[in-house]
């Protein structure tokens, strides 16, 4: 299937919860998942339809997928690798999302949504550990430093995305140490379970593609 380019708020109300997939609106009363009332999109919505196990997991895998901006095959891709590392396969899906160079670039409030850190990326504007890169799924580890490239017109713009998530009061996660002098991020550890997505049940997830 291909890359989804309808309104995303959509995918938002689908799921019952906020992907943060707007940027700034995404943070303002504006949000149409703050209203509670708002039913899913479709012409009946839910009508209170009865979720089979399977559309329970096939549900929990869509939410995560849709939180990080992910296509299908890639979001599989992940689950294979957890599934090939030592630990709970669950978290480690998780941890390997939540490290992904797109996101740690989102994290750090260099761009105000996961979709347009990709785009940052992909246009190379973003350093890791001195170098350009253009791969949003690359993996971060720690001691990774990740900066900005590109001219001062662009860490103007970044400059600018910092001040609006300090303005909405997001903060960087403990494991990543934002430099704002330098505009630059540094990798301390992997992120914990509770400091990622705390929203899904991974472990449906892990059923889901165990059958
Ligand atoms: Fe739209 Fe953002 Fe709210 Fe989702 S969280 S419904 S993308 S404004």
């Amino acid at each position: 299937m291909g890359r989804y380019i309808g309104p995303v708020c959509r995918l938002c109300r689908r799921e019952g919860i906020k992907l943060f997939l707007k940027g700034r609106r995404c943070h303002m009363a504006k949000c149409p998942v703050a209203e509670r009332q708002r039913p899913p999109p479709g012409m009946h919505g839910s009508r209170g339809r009865k979720g089979s196990e399977y559309l329970e997991q096939l549900r929990e895998k869509q939410r995560l997928k849709r939180y990080y901006g992910m296509q299908e095959g890639q979001f599989r891709l992940f689950f294979n690798r957890a599934l090939k590392k030592r630990g709970v396969t669950g978290e480690t899906l998780l941890q390997l999302l939540e490290t992904r160079l797109d996101n740690v670039v989102y994290r750090l409030g260099f761009a105000p949504s996961r979709r347009a850190a990709r785009q940052m990326v992909r246009h190379r504007h973003i350093r890791l550990n001195g170098r350009t890169v253009d791969i949003p799924s690359l993996q971060v580890r720690p001691g990774f430093k990740i900066s900005i490239g590109g001219d001062e017109q662009r860490r103007e713009a970044v400059r600018e995305s910092v001040q609006m998530a300090e303005s909405l009061g997001l903060q960087t996660p403990a494991w990543i140490l934002f430099d704002k002098e330098q505009m630059t991020g540094e990798v301390l550890r992997l992120p914990t379970r509770e400091e990622i997505a705390p929203f899904v049940n991974e472990q449906l997830i892990v059923e889901l593609y165990s059958k």
